[in-house]
């Protein structure tokens, strides 16, 4: 515009917000004045508020009470997508049912306040913790997201802020902050931002102590100002205010080295009276599932967080038994995925059972958990993926002596840095 040119000095500026060319990003010039980014976003979303288009993008349900599946539905649905894992899978499904149903209660005339039961789940990594919160989100038709916690850093360090979290759930329920306020977030390597050690050191524990208390404020619930596009906060982004009351956390770690304190912990509650046959119970095998809430504190976690995160489970380690289910049996299991991908291609594609029990051995002797599965899948595939659709074949049979080979050839302990 002519007239910011004139009066303010020589510099183009925004129309709307006034501030000069070289303060923002981006100024757009039109017939008779400029626009600058930001307040272009800003008139974008006006518009979509004021016609409405907001909340119809996206494709999430506001929930009902009388849509709310029951537990017992909840962990019919988790058996679908998750082999074992029953403690974890009830513990998750009550406390997920709680939590939405406190979320619709009406009526707060009793003066009974139902609180928020977020969730922590202890796990080696690749026994699906991941999978079960995601399997939750999408039974529920929640926005649901998943953040490291080791990305996040205590306000002003390098690192994302914690409110960040907020902001990846709002992109996800495509900036309609009503669904948002009721998604889920899994907040994956708890263990990572635990204090290290006892002692104070001379540097600031940035990522530990720190991020902590700044995760307090978001798990009991309060509003928070979140950059729209997450990350670090730009002095001139316009905030959006998310209550987290009713959000849920569920939190995920593989917490190694805890085995100890709670061995050490079972050890001295159980000295005295009866003990030998008390510490005959134990199964040392899986120590987890004795987990509770003073051995996460032991292993770092400050109180107040652990007071947070009420509802504690475990989940166990992946046996062979497992493992061999896991290819198979799941709604989408990486066996089916193979097969319709090959389906639609017009071909039927079949494994020898010998096969399946050849890839769990492997993933076995190389330590390479469910997750292991996939690649090792993957890579007897590949040529076969490669080949079939444009050959005339209508069906192929993975035999033992294929998958053989073609594991030999890709050299497996390759995959063991995957
Ligand atoms: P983490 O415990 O580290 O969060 P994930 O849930 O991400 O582990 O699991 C990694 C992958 O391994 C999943 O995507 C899934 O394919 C498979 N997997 C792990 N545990 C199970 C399980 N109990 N049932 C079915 N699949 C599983």
């Amino acid at each position: 515009m002519e007239d910011s040119k004139t009066k303010k000095g020589t510099k183009k500026r925004c129309s709307f917000c006034g501030r000069p060319e070289d303060e923002v990003d981006f100024l757009i010039t039109g017939m008779n004045g400029y626009i600058c980014d930001s307040c272009s976003t800003q008139a974008y979303e006006i518009v979509q508020e004021a016609t409405g288009q907001h909340s119809s993008a996206t494709s999430f349900n506001r929930l009902k009470m009388d849509e709310l599946p029951k537990p017992k539905e909840i962990k019919e649905f988790l058996d679908q997508y998750v082999i074992g894992q029953d403690d974890a899978k009830r513990f998750l499904s009550v406390s997920v049912y709680n939590h939405y149903k406190r979320l619709l209660q009406k009526d707060t005339k009793d003066d009974v306040e139902i609180e928020k039961s977020n969730i922590i789940m202890v796990g080696s990594t690749g026994t699906g913790k991941t999978l079960l919160a995601r399997t939750i989100a999408k039974l529920l038709k929640v926005p649901f997201t998943i953040v490291d916690a080791t990305v996040l850093t205590e306000a002003g360090y390098v690192g994302e802020d914690i409110e960040s979290l907020l902001a990846r759930l709002l992109q996800v329920a495509d900036y309609n902050v009503a669904e948002a306020e009721q998604g889920i977030v899994f907040i994956d390597e708890i263990d990572k931002i635990a204090r290290k050690g006892d002692n104070p050191s001379i540097t600031r524990d940035v990522s530990g102590e720190g991020v902590q208390q700044g995760l307090l404020k978001l798990l009991e619930g309060s509003v928070v100002n979140v950059p729209p596009q997450g990350g670090r906060k730009h002095p001139d982004q316009k905030m959006i205010a998310v209550n987290t009351k009713n959000i849920l956390f569920i939190c995920g770690g593989a917490f190694d080295g805890i085995e100890k304190k709670i061995a050490q912990r079972l050890n001295t509650h159980v000295v005295g009276y009866n003990t030998s046959r008390k510490t005959a119970a134990i199964d040392r095998n899986n120590m987890l599932q004795y987990i509770a809430p003073q051995d996460l504190k032991s292993f770092g976690l400050i109180p107040e967080i652990i007071g947070r995160l009420p509802i504690l489970t475990y989940l166990n380690p992946l046996d062979r038994d497992a493992l061999r289910a896991i290819l198979t049996e799941p709604k989408n299991s990486i066996v089916k995925q193979y097969i319709k991908l090959l389906d639609m291609d017009g071909v039927k594609l079949t494994f020898q059972p010998e096969v399946l029990e050849y890839i769990v051995d492997k993933a076995v002797e190389y330590k390479l958990g469910a997750r292991g599965l996939r690649s090792i899948v993957e890579t007897i595939m590949m040529d076969v993926m490669f080949d079939i659709p444009s050959q005339d074949e209508k069906k192929f049979e993975v035999t033992l002596d294929f998958a053989k080979k073609q594991l030999e050839k890709a050299n497996l302990a390759r995959l063991q840095t995957a």
